[in-house]
Parts: structure tokens; C-alpha cells; sequence
């Protein structure tokens, strides 16, 4: 599994994606989807997948 860094030409924060389509930064909101890939990294398995029903056990619990 791999994701991507990109670095935001605007306010200079990385952010990652699984992705390189459509980046929109998470800090400033500027399009960084034709910037260059900054780093490749190698992830754990559908991590964000897991963030994704971590937050769906609080709701259920909430
Ligand atoms: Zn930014």
C-alpha cells in the first residue's frame, strides 16, 4: 500500500493522501493537485480505512 506527501506551495504544509488525484490542501484549501509528488511512502493496509470505522464505533456508541 502506498501513500503520498505532497508539499503545499502556498502555506509550505505537507499533507498525505492515498491519491495523487484531486489534492486539496488540508490546511490553506489550495489545489495541490497538479503539484509534483513530494515523497512515496509505504503504509500499513488501509489505515485510514480503520480511522474511518474507529469513528463510526464512537457515533454508534455516542
Ligand atoms: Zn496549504
Amino acid at each position: 500500500m502506498m501513500a503520498y506527501i505532497k508539499l503545499c506551495s502556498e502555506c509550505r504544509s505537507r499533507s498525505i493522501s492515498a491519491s495523487k488525484e484531486e489534492w486539496i490542501c488540508p490546511h490553506c484549501g489550495t489545489d495541490l493537485s497538479d503539484e509534483p509528488v513530494f515523497r512515496q511512502i509505504k503504509i500499513k493496509k488501509n489505515w485510514w480505512e480503520t480511522e474511518k470505522s474507529k469513528n463510526k464505533k464512537k457515533k454508534a456508541l455516542a
